[in-house]
Formats: structure tokens, C-alpha cells, sequence
């Protein structure tokens, strides 16, 4: 039997991954002035967290290379919360460079070896150790700290992935400095049976001082269904991506995250607060879905908003 259902929350956190995440596994590279405006534009939304850009190698990921620009040429309220993802200490003392336009910083690795190996060409314990080393000095430099662990729910490579050996990781990264800890659904594994028993699990192991992230792809179609059983576990932050953009660079064929404007859409007809302005993400979503020229995946963005007068 897994836990009764709690009350579900009445507002939740969503941070928007889109302008890297997004971009990042994009084919063609966006040209910095259409991020640039993208950005400024899903910084007017009501999006409190926005996850801008990655320094990674330039000749590893070609999509991010211009990190730096898109950091001194945006211009985003000042109660929205800027985070960039960081590899290593290479990357983190890169961003350290541009201090004064970023809030958070985000680090990740993977649960499972192999898919560990194959994005990032280190073991987990490798990953870990040198992950600790880069949340130390994060937070040292003031800035707030998210670890996000991929495959958590399951790896196209080796399949189940126990929750004790991800709570075991996210346990050493909470006591690395890690403030948050994103568990995700890289390549839509997870079911919502899974997800409400593995978040039980996280909010028994992790305790109150951390907060519980809940990252999913729509892979199989599963997202939001996996963001119900989230809710019902208690989790209050959310991570997803406009236009249904993004994936993961291994496997071929992992396809976006759950579409920000889906995940609002529902809420807000559940009665929870997101904050966001439906129609103002709406047209972001199409406005890169034009600058893509191809159509996303996003439902709300092909259907509208509800509108209960019609
Ligand atoms: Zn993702």
C-alpha cells in the first residue's frame, strides 16, 4: 500500500528549462538575439525561475557556446530567479564570472552508470565527487544550489533504478551543499505509481531542510499524469520547458520535457497557483515555435487555452 493522499498543494514553484535544456538539444543553433528575446519574454510571464543557459564545452555543445553573451545581453526582472547549468569547476568558475546577473546554479549527473558514462564520460562516483567540490564553492559565492539527478525513475540502459541507490545520491549531494534536488524522468520511464511511492521515499530519506524537485519528460506521453501523482505526494516544484522543447542528448530519440504551458494549464484548472500568465507563455511557445520553423509538442500551444464561455 503506498501513502494516503495528502491534501493537494496551492501553489507550486516552476522553474522554466527551455532557453537551456530547450536549445541545447535543438539541431540548428538559435541565433543569441532569438534567445535573448525569448528570455526577456518568458521573464515577463509571471516564471519566477529561469534556467538561461549552460557553460559547457563550446565544441562539445555548439548550441550554448554563446552562454556569456546571452548572460550580459538579457534583461529579466529582478524577483526572477536566473540559474545556469554548470558541468564542473571549469564551468563554475566561468559563471562565477557573470556573478552578478546569476541567482542559482544547477549540476547534475545520472543515477545509472551507464547512461552517467555515456553523457558525461565519468562513473557516478566520479561525477559525485567532483559535483561536491563545485557545490562548495557555489555556495560559498552566495549562490543557491539545485543538484538535478537524471534516470531516477529508470535508465534506457540498464532499466530499474532502485530509489535507495537515488536517495543515496541525493543524500550526498544534499550534504555537499545542494539546497534543492531535481529527480528526473529523463527518457519518460516513470509511471505515476512509481512516482508517488519514490516521492514518499524522497520526503521520508531527505527530510524538510531540502526541496523536492519533480523533473519529467512526456517521452510515452506520461507527464502530466506523473505531475498528478507528484502533487499527491506532496511535491511543490516543478521543472519543465515551453513548447514541450528539449530531451537529452543520449539516447537518439528522448524526446522533450513535459510543455510549461500544459503544466500551467492544468494547474490552474485544478485551482493551483502557478503565478504564470497562460496567454503571455502561450505566445513565447509560439514565437519559438516560428523561430524553429517546425511544429512543437506542446498541447495547449495547438489547442488554446480553456475557455469556459464557448
Ligand atoms: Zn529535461
Amino acid at each position: 500500500m503506498s501513502a494516503p493522499a495528502r491534501d493537494l498543494p496551492r501553489a507550486v514553484s516552476i522553474r522554466e528549462v527551455g532557453p537551456r535544456d530547450g536549445f541545447q538539444n535543438e539541431p540548428e543553433i538559435l541565433p543569441t538575439a532569438d534567445k535573448v528575446e525569448l528570455i526577456n519574454a518568458l521573464a515577463r510571464t509571471g516564471i519566477r525561475r529561469l534556467e538561461v543557459t549552460s557553460f559547457v564545452r563550446p565544441d562539445v555543445i555548439p548550441q550554448l557556446a554563446d552562454a556569456a553573451e546571452v548572460l550580459a545581453l538579457i534583461d529579466v526582472p529582478d524577483d526572477v530567479s536566473l540559474s545556469v547549468l554548470i558541468p564542473n569547476e571549469r564551468g563554475l568558475d566561468a559563471a562565477l564570472e557573470h556573478r552578478r546577473k546569476i541567482d542559482e546554479i544547477n549540476v547534475f549527473l545520472s543515477a545509472s552508470q551507464t547512461h552517467n558514462r555515456k553523457n558525461v564520460n565519468r562513473s557516478v562516483e566520479e561525477s559525485l565527487a567532483a559535483l561536491q567540490v563545485v557545490l562548495v564553492r557555489a555556495r560559498e559565492a552566495g549562490l543557491r544550489c539545485e543538484a538535478v539527478i537524471s534516470t531516477s525513475f529508470g535508465c534506457p540502459y540498464e532499466g530499474r533504478v532502485g530509489p535507495e541507490r537515488v536517495l543515496e545520491i541525493a543524500a550526498a549531494l544534499r550534504d555537499a551543499g545542494a539546497q534543492e534536488i531535481g529527480f528526473g524522468d529523463t527518457t519518460g520511464m516513470a509511471n505515476p505509481r512509481q512516482v508517488r511511492e519514490f516521492f514518499g521515499l524522497a520526503a521520508a530519506a531527505l527530510g524538510d531542510g531540502v526541496q523536492l524537485t519533480a523533473h519529467f519528460h512526456n517521452t510515452r506521453g506520461q507527464g502530466l499524469a506523473n505531475v498528478l501523482a507528484a502533487l499527491q505526494a506532496g511535491v511543490q516544484s516543478f521543472e519543465s520547458s515551453f513548447g514541450e522543447l528539449g530531451g537529452c542528448p543520449v539516447p537518439a530519440g528522448a524526446t522533450g520535457n513535459i510543455a510549461t504551458e500544459d503544466l500551467v494549464s492544468m494547474l490552474e484548472q485544478m485551482g493551483i497557483e502557478t503565478g504564470v500568465d497562460l496567454p503571455a507563455l502561450l505566445a513565447c511557445a509560439r514565437r519559438v515555435q516560428e523561430l524553429l520553423g517546425r511544429p512543437l509538442g506542446s498541447h495547449t500551444l495547438v489547442a488554446g487555452p480553456i475557455d469556459w464561455r464557448g
